[in-house]
């Protein structure tokens, strides 16, 4: 072995050491395969509402689902709240919405209905096209909380989405404190809600006794005919 095939070997272990070290050092993810159009379910999620049946809702009070089935949607009569048999921490969450397309009220009584993780934390559902109310109950809002940095609503009528990443709140080491959870949400696409936090005195004595481990996904009647569809979740 000539001096400089050696000097070339050398060369290459010292750089394959490594290199086989950063490689090894993290897991390779799972593979998913996306849907076949933006916002269709990739292959990890479970469907919560694919326009067929509510075979995954019940009553927030218990018992069948007294909303109605319509071309392929679910649509809010005045028979109460709803939410999922499973219940989730984090989250990532898909759902789709139309306000209804004959406007009547106005500011909080015009397609109202909302999306609450774990049945506690509430983006709000509103028809705020072209209706004024109080920012943080306007459409995408972290309701009572957070407004939207945009209002990217579309038309009464027209569909809309939400895409949500949703962080629980958790206790913390010292079991006293609580680590903050957070909401990052995109609007028909565009971001309204930007890694807010969420915190409060409620949620920190609903974290710290056990009761906001985890919760189901609730859908809100405030007596308006808004529309769903669409509705698939990843627990993180
Ligand atoms: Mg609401």
């Amino acid at each position: 072995m000539t001096n400089a095939v050696r000097s070339l070997l050398i060369a290459g272990l010292a750089l394959c050491g490594p290199l086989t070290g950063y490689l090894n050092a993290q897991e390779e993810p799972p593979v998913v395969s996306p849907g076949s159009k933006a916002g269709q379910p990739p292959s990890d999620a479970i469907v919560l509402f694919d326009g067929k049946d509510f075979s995954q809702w019940e009553k927030v009070r218990g018992g069948e689902v007294g909303w109605k089935l319509e071309d392929g949607a679910m649509v809010v009569t005045r028979s109460g709240n709803i939410k999922t048999k499973e219940s989730f921490g984090d989250v990532q969450l898909h759902i789709e919405w139309a306000a209804p397309a004959e406007v009547k009220g106005q500011g909080q009584g015009r397609g109202n209905s909302g999306v609450y993780l774990q049945g506690r934390y509430e983006i709000q559902v509103l028809d705020s096209y072209q209706n004024k109310t109080y920012p943080n109950g306007q459409a995408g809002a972290f309701y009572g909380n957070n407004p939207p940095l945009v209002n990217a609503s579309r038309k009464p009528g027209e569909w809309q989405t939400y895409d949500i990443v949703f962080i629980a709140p958790k206790p913390g080491e010292d079991g006293k404190s609580v680590i903050p959870g957070s909401f990052t949400v995109f609007h028909n696409g565009v971001l309204i809600q930007n890694h807010v936090t969420v915190s409060g005195k409620k949620t920190t004595a609903a974290v710290l006794s056990g009761a906001a481990a985890k919760g189901p996904l609730v859908l809100q009647d405030h007596g308006n005919p808004v529309r769903y569809r669409n509705i698939w979740i990843r627990p993180l």
